[in-house]
């Protein structure tokens, strides 16, 4: 961190700012120029509220010339974080492949749904038992039959699930789950992300709707300074000023999300775009980015579908999909390895 000081500040302002900073413990050194006089900070400044030393009187401006994360941040942890969730691993070179409906709704359409999945080789079953409707009056989600429903499916098929939670106060029926999921809507709900902090369970951190990636790096920070370091992030799409999809896929996110942290990055075609056609394209273009994981929705049939039936696939097109989806898997680990 650089701080410029104002001319007119005197000396006993000057060293009281600098007993202030280190009490974060961090060296300070004091440049003193011909016009200006600039304290740099040597050490951990990520403690420090950027926002408290620009609120210094004598401060003229403040530059982090590090990034506030410290856990996620890749220059602490050079190596790849792998996450191991219900016998399947996400990171480390591999593709991980999460797949099922938006929602949760009987039993039947979720079993069919992840035998269909399981059988075009996706890793992990996806599914939605407490969903975040932006109507009051659409289908909010079975709540705890659907998580009762989702555990039955893995029973069945031996698919790990990924659920998301809504609400802190339903943390206990989310034992068994393997990957919980945090949605876009809730990334910066803090108090949520401290309390998965303190679980010891693998979760999916998907990126706010307006967010950037310092800000859901940020808040996987949250996660992990509360000592769960299993955390994957998601690009589920972001809002601009194009219609024609739901949101825009910032595939960008990947290689960029590569070189500042070391977590496991896991791209969501189906929200991103909320067109079914447009699915499969973004997904192979994920993996050739070098996206760590996809989560994709399926629906058995989904015209009939009681959330995201225009974004879902049907299992004959994850079928298809899957088969160019391991393709270029293969291709990036063959042809575009370093
Ligand atoms: C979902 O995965 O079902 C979901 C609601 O996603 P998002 O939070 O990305 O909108
Ligand atoms: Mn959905």
């Amino acid at each position: 961190m650089v701080i410029v000081i104002r001319d007119n500040a005197t000396d006993v302002q000057v060293n009281e700012l600098m007993d202030w900073l280190q009490g974060f413990n961090v060296k300070t050194n004091l440049v003193e120029g011909v016009h200006s006089r600039i304290i740099g900070l040597i050490g951990d400044t990520t403690p420090i509220d950027i926002d408290a030393v620009k609120a210094r009187g004598i401060v003229e401006s403040v530059k982090r010339v590090q990034e506030p994360y410290k856990n996620a941040n890749r220059r602490f942890h050079p190596d790849d974080t792998i996450i191991e969730a219900g016998g399947v691993t996400i990171g480390g070179g591999g593709l991980t492949v999460m797949a099922g409906p938006c929602s949760v709704e009987t039993e039947k359409q979720l079993m069919e749904t992840a035998i269909a999945v399981k059988e075009a080789g996706a890793d992990m079953l996806r599914g939605g038992a407490f969903k975040p409707r932006t109507s009051p009056y659409a289908f909010q989600g079975l709540g705890k039959e659907g998580i009762e429903l989702l555990l039955k499916a893995k029973k069945e098929t031996g698919l790990p699930i990924v659920t998301e939670i809504m609400d802190l106060s339903d943390l206990d029926l989310f034992a068994d789950v393997d990957v919980v999921q945090v949605g876009a809507r809730n990334m910066q709900n803090f108090t949520l992300l401290k309390a998965l902090g303190r679980c010891d369970k693998p979760v999916l951190l998907k990126r706010g709707l307006s967010a950037t990636l310092q800000e859901l790096l940020m808040s996987a920070e949250y996660i992990m300074s509360e000592g769960n370091s299993k955390v994957m992030l998601c690009e589920r799409g972001i809002r601009t000023f194009e219609t024609e999809t739901r949101n825009t896929l910032d595939i960008s996110a990947v290689p960029l999300l590569r070189q500042k942290t070391h977590l496991p990055l896991v791209i969501d075609p189906s929200h991103a775009t909320g067109i079914s056609s447009l699915v499969e394209p973004m997904a192979i273009c994920a993996v050739a980015a070098g996206a760590d994981a996809l989560e994709i929705e399926v629906h058995i049939d989904p015209k009939t579908a009681w959330s995201d039936g225009a974004q879902s696939l049907t299992p004959e097109q994850f079928k298809t999909s899957m088969r160019k989806i391991r393709a270029m898997e293969n291709f990036r680990k063959t042809e575009l390895a370093d």
